[in-house]
């Protein structure tokens, strides 16, 4: 039950580096440049970027940070084959950021860190780095996409924090087109938090948050504006949460192309 592991021939616990040389060289020849963000031997941290000729949204794109959580790993490279991660925006791309975590097959990073509560005073080197990388960008981001995993629910839910004022739900969109073919998470608490039909607008005080920041929170600290965290149902097939993954990116773009 939902502990698969491989997908079209590539499995990230065996395969995965193999895989992450097929996501490299995918993006090249997509126009990304490809770098690597921190080279840690044995756990090499990805990183793509693009940026479009024209004046269009700055996207930030992440997978893997939880190793148990392999969906949108396997999505990135679905998006970047069709041709989805297009020109009508910016990129910036971690197709997978706790690689030892992947390998293992764990939430955590094998040094014990939940990479994503590491946010606010990175102990880890992998996310000290891509915090400096963030820090680094000339402008903030205007959305921002984390996919995730959780074994409870039996559908789609997905984290929407957005400091637009009265601007219309992206995450709202994302729910509709994503539950026109797979089920929405139905309850009205999801790890705490109110849900309504798969959407939860979680109400935090970052300075108050007793367990760490997660990549999201550090983002809406004047980052990024938009901070959407989707959630596939482990206990589906993997090929089933991957096209989830998928079907929420492009339209949380298209929503945002259209805003
Ligand atoms: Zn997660």
């Amino acid at each position: 039950m939902g502990l698969a592991r491989h997908y079209k021939g590539y499995h990230l616990g065996k395969s995965y580096f193999s895989y992450q040389t097929r996501i490299r060289t995918l993006a090249q020849q997509r126009g990304f440049a490809v770098n690597t963000l921190h080279p840690a031997p044995g756990e090499p941290l990805t990183i793509l970027t693009r940026r479009s000729p024209k004046d269009v949204p700055s996207v930030y794109l992440s997978a893997g940070i939880h190793g148990n959580e392999p969906s949108g790993v396997f999505a990135i490279h679905d998006l970047l084959l069709e041709g989805a991660l297009d020109e009508a925006f910016h990129w910036t791309i971690l197709p997978c950021i706790n690689v030892a975590g992947i390998l293992a097959g764990t939430r955590e990073h094998p040094s014990g860190i939940d990479l994503n509560r590491d946010f606010r005073e990175p102990a880890s080197p992998i996310i000290r780095a891509l915090c400096d990388c963030i820090d680094s960008a000339m402008e903030p981001f205007d959305m921002a996409m984390h996919l995730h995993e959780d074994w409870e629910p039996g559908g789609f839910y997905l984290y929407e924090l957005d400091s637009r004022p009265d601007a219309k739900s992206i995450g709202q969109a994302v729910i509709e087109e994503v539950g026109k073919n797979h089920p929405i998470a139905e309850a009205a608490e999801i790890d705490g938090h109110s849900a309504e039909n798969g959407l939860i607008r979680p109400v935090v005080d970052p300075q108050t948050m007793k367990d760490g920041w997660p990549e999201a929170i550090y983002l809406t600290q004047g980052r990024c504006k938009i901070n959407l965290t989707f959630e596939t149902p482990s206990r589906m097939p993997i090929s089933e949460r991957i096209h989830m993954q998928s079907c929420a990116v492009k339209a949380a773009l298209h929503a945002l192309r259209t805003a």
